[in-house]
């Protein structure tokens, strides 16, 4: 992997006022909600639940030491994932329906979170990896400031579909060291048929563009593993419906030639894309290679692509 200009880190101190203002604004968002781009206003202090499900109560569908993420991140000793529930995202095809869509974890509170976080240090971990965090962004911000109180040192990845609020991201400046993030799709069409999201290209590239001025390209330390920065997740569908091109072109173009992109042809027909006329196959080889000559065009640097099984 070539390497590239990169921000120095910059972790928001714990025990500071600014840490208790950023705790305190970030819940005001729940009052009637705004974390995530949707701001559908249930009001979640006082037990109503929105569009993603959520209500005020964490709910984690698993912890677990993770060995299947990109190289960077999983490294050696694994990835220390905490699956949230629900989703603030309404994919037709999403692989983990049972969780993102249909309820599955347990409440918890903010201390069980905390010992999950120090329990994976514990193990061994590279990084604490939130999966699915965007709509728990104001308690996952009080939960990691806390843990970094007890000792948790790791970095923090907010693994997320890319749908998320610029506002919301700001709060998470200086706490979230590795964004590892979704470009899903590069025109409104594809994204309201398969997601239920109209804006999903301009609210993700709006997202793409603060992630990376928060943390820059992505870096890596000695061992190669992945201390801070942006790792673009690209997940190639059926009939184009992707749009590659245009979002390896945009991130070549406005964000960097040398951000890193996880290129993924592991899409399967699951969950409401089962015998959908489009989104009911796997990729063609034809399909897959067109995604990866759209990357090599795009003048984009720094990859990892999946075989095609
Ligand atoms: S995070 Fe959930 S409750 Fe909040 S605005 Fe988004 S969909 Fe609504």
């Amino acid at each position: 992997m070539r390497k590239s200009a990169v921000k120095p880190a910059s972790r928001l101190n714990p025990d500071t006022p600014q840490a208790a203002q950023r705790i305190s604004e970030s819940r005001a968002l729940l009052q009637e909600c705004r974390v995530c781009p949707w701001e559908c206003g249930a009001k979640r202090l006082d037990g109503e639940t929105g569009l993603c499900q959520a209500g005020e109560p964490l709910i984690v569908a698993s912890a677990n030491v993770h060995h299947g993420e990109e190289p960077p991140i999983s490294g050696t000793n694994g990835s220390g994932t905490i699956f949230l529930t629900g989703c603030s995202m309404h994919c037709t095809y999403c692989q983990n329906f049972p969780i993102s869509q249909q309820g599955a974890g347990r409440t918890v509170t903010a201390d069980d979170v905390r010992t999950m976080i120090l329990d994976l240090q514990g193990r061994g971990v590279h990084n604490i990896n939130f999966v699915t965090p965007t709509h728990f962004a104001p308690q996952l911000i009080e939960v990691i400031l806390k843990a970094r109180q007890s000792g948790m040192t790791l970095p923090i990845v907010w693994n997320t579909s890319g749908y998320e609020r610029v506002e919301t991201l700001r709060l998470l400046d200086g706490i979230v060291d590795i964004y590892l993030a979704d470009m899903r799709y590069g025109d409104m069409t594809a994204a309201r048929q398969y997601s239920k999201v109209i804006d999903y290209p301009l609210v993700n590239r709006a997202a793409i563009a603060e992630m990376h001025r928060q943390v820059g390209d992505l870096h890596l330390d000695k061992d190669g593993i992945a201390d801070r920065g942006l790792l673009v997740r690209h997940l190639v569908l059926p009939g184009g419906n992707s749009g590659s091109a245009e979002v390896f072109n945009f991130l070549a173009g406005d964000i960097s030639r040398h951000t890193t992109v996880s290129l993924m042809s592991q899409y399967f027909p699951t969950y409401r894309a089962a015998g959908d006329a489009v989104l009911g196959r796997r990729l063609t080889p034809a399909e897959y290679d067109a995604a990866v000559e759209a990357f090599e065009r795009s003048g984009l640097t720094n990859g990892f692509c999946q075989e095609l099984e």
